[in-house]
């Protein structure tokens, strides 16, 4: 089914979902979310829920816990399933809404959708696998083993760029180990959540296993601080992360922050300019570039540095900006215009430091919003390095830096606080080894883009902090071992 972009949501879906059932936040207060490409397209009035109805949400879901952990792990599955069947039905439903409050081109908010029926597929088949290990004992009457339980009720904070798949992600290992859950979603994207919790509603998960609270830093805050949420899992700014993990070590509370972090692609003097300058463009300006793990450096070999630059300029150029429901458009808007302002301010900031502009670096004119779209940015200069002490642009902007051979490149890349992935171009299969060895990142991706892949998230320079959110490790959120020694 096909949503027009203009089409209000049901009034149900302006409210949170909690115990099963579609219900109006104490507060009373609202907040607008606005279609980014369209100021005249308000989407709905969703409510800003507060402590109340928090305390509402973790007690219907604590409620239900017994039930839910005592249902075998395959029936939990199937309840998964089921939900991915639905997903995949009302993929068309789901994509526009992400474009629609999230300003993505439609394409991508597509990509969204399958990635997010890939990740309840691949939970779901998690359920005979759950982890349960013998231990070896020296009385062969004593057997000793040690196994997962889930740990109650796990509240989910999350953000706006990924709406769909980042909550599927936390959420369907927390359900499928037994937990109870209740999702705290981005106030700048709330449809979304609010159709995933109509979806699971009607996969059959029961009323209190998965609750959805709309609002912002007060529910966030509420659901952190609640004696009974047991662990919580969060995505979104080093910031709001230290903020939650300081209000959670009081009570010593469990808690998955997944950080902020931008990427750095390598161009080495023997790489393929055209594959790296695909990289970049898609890399750096996919999504306007709001995403973590989008592309924000390039640390390319003086040698090649001005052949680089040639191809890429053009391409920078050439990109078409506008709504993402426009299938002419190849970069969307930003978010919101508090966005606009700190993506400007950071480029403003680089600038400052003794960086060259090269492209772009305002804002577009033009367009049913004119100024919500920044034109995609290249600079002369690094954006990241501990020196500059920008963290992220959350916007269209990469920084190039040139490097003297392969060594000065690792060094580079080494020289920021934080590293999600780094791709490296190069046809030589020794220097991609070395590469894979030598650079200090979370992963590493060798001629092919940065932008994370379905592979295990990696944690290495603080892209994580605590246990992460996917594959073999998917279930340290979640739950908690137990051990048995038994003699009979
Ligand atoms: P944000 O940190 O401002 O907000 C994240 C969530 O926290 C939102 O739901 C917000 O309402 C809530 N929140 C705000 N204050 C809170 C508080 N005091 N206590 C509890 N919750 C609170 O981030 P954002 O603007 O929504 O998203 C963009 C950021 O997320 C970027 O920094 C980006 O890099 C990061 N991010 C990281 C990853 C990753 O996988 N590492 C993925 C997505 C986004």
């Amino acid at each position: 089914m096909t949503t027009s972009a203009c089409e209000p949501p049901p009034p149900h879906l302006l409210r949170n979902f909690t115990g099963g059932a579609w219900t109006r936040a104490e507060s009373g207060v609202v907040r607008a979310n606005v279609n980014p490409a369209d100021a005249s397209d308000v989407i709905g009035e969703f409510p800003e829920s507060g402590g109340v109805d928090v305390e509402h949400a973790v007690g219907v879901a604590a409620d239900a816990f017994a039930a839910w952990q005592a249902l075998d792990p395959v029936r939990r599955a199937g309840h998964l399933a089921c939900a991915a069947r639905l997903l995949e039905e009302r993929a068309d439903r789901f994509a526009v809404a992400i474009t629609r409050e999230q300003g993505k081109l439609l394409v991508e908010a597509r990509a969204e959708v399958h990635g997010a029926v890939a990740a309840l597929d691949f939970v779901a088949g998690e359920a005979r696998r759950l982890e349960r290990t013998a231990v070896p004992t020296v009385d062969d009457r004593t057997s000793a083993f040690s196994f997962r339980r889930p740990i109650g009720v796990v509240g989910l904070i999350t953000t706006w760029h990924l709406p769909l798949a980042t909550p599927v992600r936390k959420l369907a290992p927390a359900l499928l180990a037994g937990c109870t859950v209740v999702l705290k979603p981005s106030p700048l994207a709330p449809l979304t959540p609010a159709l995933l919790a109509e979806v699971l509603h009607e996969a059959g998960v029961p009323p209190g296993v998965f609750n959805l609270v709309q609002g912002d830093a007060a529910a966030g805050e509420a659901l952190v601080d609640h004696p009974s949420v047991a662990g919580v899992g969060f995505t979104g700014s080093r910031r709001v992360a230290a903020a939650v993990h300081r209000a959670g070590s009081g009570r010593l509370l469990r808690t998955e922050l997944d950080l902020a972090g931008k990427d750095t692609v390598v161009v080495l003097d023997d790489a393929d300019l055209d594959k790296a300058v695909a990289a970049v463009a898609a890399g750096a300006f996919g999504q306007a570039g709001q995403r973590y793990g989008a592309v924000g450096r390039v640390v390319v070999d003086r040698r090649v540095r001005r052949e680089f630059l040639a191809r890429l300029l053009p391409r920078v150029a050439s990109l078409r900006l506008g709504p993402g429901m426009d299938p002419r458009s190849e970069m969307g808007p930003l978010v919101d215009e508090e966005h606009v302002h700190a993506c400007l301010e950071a480029v403003a900031k680089v600038r400052a430091g003794g960086a060259e502009l090269l492209s772009g670096g305002d804002r577009a004119a033009g367009g049913p919003l004119g100024g919500r779209y920044v034109r995609p940015t290249v600079l002369a200069g690094d954006l990241f390095a501990v020196e500059t002490a920008v963290e992220e642009v959350f916007g269209p902007v990469v920084g190039l830096v040139e490097a003297d051979g392969p060594d000065e490149a690792v060094r580079l890349v080494g020289n920021v606080r934080t590293a999600m992935s780094v791709a490296v171009f190069t046809t030589s299969r020794t220097r991609a080894l070395e590469a894979v060895e030598r650079l200090d990142a979370s992963a590493v991706h060798v001629n092919r883009p940065a932008v994370a892949a379905y592979v295990p998230h990696a944690d290495a320079k603080g892209a994580w902090c605590g246990p992460t959110e996917f594959a073999s490790r998917m279930w340290d959120l979640s739950t908690e071992w137990r051990s048995a020694r038994v003699t009979l």
